[in-house]
């Protein structure tokens, strides 16, 4: 296919419909189909990126392999398509706002009126473009989701942006309106005045949507698609529902018997061909459909009950678990609460804990408790970045004997610092950029836990974190019995850590959750639940 094709996925009603399930599995089906495809994100608000976010506000910040702080949708995208997006998928409204601005102040604008139509818009839809005119990977589909709801006065650019765009491109581009159709329990009806009026909006803004996904708790009529179809100037085979079901991951089947992919390829012009059967994937849901004996995992976190905030981190547990035939029981343990006295009572009936990442030192005592009690207890425990620090932190203090042991993110002046930050960090510091983010190789050591998983000695995995095991206590922890198995082959920084005598005590200063995807779970978090069932 030489054209790259665009397909916008917009939002009515109300958020949190789901526009980043929608499409991600529009995604699936089309590169089950043997297409190349990406999906972006816009979010509309003025932070030039999710790094600073609170995870209360916005969940968790995801890494993508080029070291940039994104959306956590693209963590969707990546375990939908088990594809790499990059910086260029994930764009805020600071961003293009702050480009232009650039740009201004270098007098590229020729002492013009910069203004939102055109000098905005034609920033955004650059970067629309942007992804389609990428030498490297020629995309047959560019998917961009718009965060936000058609109507919200940030949006209004992106939306202007689209319009243009549908309008230069023809059938080359293609609008997908996702709405809500709620059920009014007292009247016993479902109610589509609130999808009209979000066609509406769209139309008066100058876009006509192509295709119309309906979410709703119920089915919907053929006639109520019918008339759904009728105000809205949509064709009735492109009105389709999205109803709830068990797990997102059923999303993609749920469109594809409604050929929501070829009426697509249809409207595109292109070819239409045999259904793909995505074996792989349904076979997936039938393990999870047959996992029926539990898992029980302990995620000790500085948030409790919050979701998002650890998202990758328990899509990951839940893909080694199915694999694994099990399903995943998650108990949420904020780490702020557990103490010697209560530790056995919260932790003693799991099967594995996980120590998570974060900063702050809030609940970090907590986390060293944890990390005590499982040590001492033998229980299988996998510490995430901050929680690697903390099984290191806790090994100095109570097997070293170094009481004061800390990272001096949370006392500067601890006389033991275990995790510093390192001399080439502090030089970044100073230049604004304060963290280490992105893939970076390690160097699997042989004969090991992390090996066994790997099977192989040279991996990249994706970082986000300022502070560092120190060098200076690797020997120290070696012969005590912790041992720096995974290490930058470069920067020669400790990346793996582990205590062979345990059943499975592993800490890594990488995220490997960033990395986990539907069709390749990751070898670490299918190795730690397996020996967790083991236990
Ligand atoms: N706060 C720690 C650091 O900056 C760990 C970060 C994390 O867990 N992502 O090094």
């Amino acid at each position: 296919m030489a054209e790259t094709r665009y397909i916008f996925v917009t939002g009515g009603v109300a958020s949190s419909l789901g526009k980043g399930i929608i499409s991600s599995s529009i995604g699936k089906l089309l590169q089950a189909r043997g297409y190349k495809v990406t999906i972006q994100k816009f979010d509309p608000y003025i932070n030039i990126d999710p790094g600073t976010l609170n995870p209360y506000e916005h969940g968790e910040c995801y890494v993508t392999v080029d070291g940039h702080e994104a959306d956590l949708d693209l963590g969707h995208y990546e375990r939908f398509l088990s594809i790499e997006t990059r910086k260029a998928n994930s764009i805020t409204t600071g961003r293009i706002y702050k480009s232009v601005i650039d740009k201004e102040r270098r007098g590229d604008y020729l002492g013009k009126t910069v203004q939102v139509i055109p000098h905005i818009t034609d920033e955004i839809k650059r970067n629309i473009k942007y992804l389609g005119n990428d030498k490297n990977n020629k995309y047959d589909f560019v998917i961009t989701e718009i965060g936000g709801t058609v109507g919200d006065i940030e949006s209004l650019p992106y939306m202007e942006s689209i319009r243009q765009l549908k309008w230069e491109l023809g059938p080359n581009a293609l609008c997908v309106h996702l709405t809500y159709v709620p059920f009014l329990a007292a009247a016993k009806e479902l109610k589509t005045k609130p999808t009209q009026h979000s066609v509406k909006e769209l139309q008066s803004l100058g876009i006509q949507p192509d295709i119309l996904v309906l979410r709703s708790e119920h089915n919907l009529s053929a006639n109520l698609r019918k008339k759904v179809a009728l105000f809205c100037n949509v064709e009735e085979a492109a009105v389709v529902q999205s109803m709830d079901v068990p797990t997102i991951y059923e999303v993609p089947l749920m469109m594809q018997e409604q050929n929501v992919d070829k009426t697509i390829l249809r409207k595109m012009g292109l070819p239409i061909g045999e259904d793909p059967e995505l074996i792989p994937w349904r076979n997936f849901l039938t393990r999870r459909s047959n996992a029926t004996k539990e898992v029980r995992i302990a995620l000790v976190g500085k948030y409790a009950e919050l979701q998002d905030a650890y998202k990758s981190i328990l899509e990951s547990l839940s893909q080694a678990a199915i694999y694994n035939d099990r399903k995943l029981k998650i108990e949420s343990v904020q780490s702020e609460g557990i103490t010697t006295a209560n530790v056995a009572e919260k932790l003693s009936h799991v099967d594995g804990i996980v120590i998570c990442p974060g900063f702050g030192s809030r609940g970090i005592e907590g986390k060293l408790v944890a990390a005590q009690y499982t040590r001492e207890n033998n229980i299988p425990t996998f510490g995430i970045c901050l929680g690697m620090q903390c099984l290191a932190i806790e090994f100095a203090k109570n097997v070293l004997g170094y009481a004061n042991a800390n990272s001096v993110e949370f006392d500067e002046k601890t006389p033991h610092n275990i995790i510093d930050i390192m001399e080439e960090q502090k030089a970044i510091t100073n230049m604004g950029g304060t963290m280490r983010l992105g893939a970076f190789e390690c160097v699997v050591k042989k004969n090991t836990k992390a090996y066994e998983a790997y099977q192989k000695e040279h991996i990249q995995e994706r970082h986000r974190h300022r502070y560092e095991f120190n060098n200076a206590y690797r020997d120290e922890f070696e012969k005590a019995g912790m041992k720096c198995v995974g290490v930058n082959p470069e920067s020669d920084l400790v990346e793996i850590v582990e205590i062979p005598e345990l059943k499975w005590y592993v800490g890594t200063q990488f995220h490997p959750e960033y990395s986990s995807t539907v069709l390749h779970p990751h070898p670490l978090f299918m190795s730690f639940i397996k020996a967790a069932i083991e236990n």
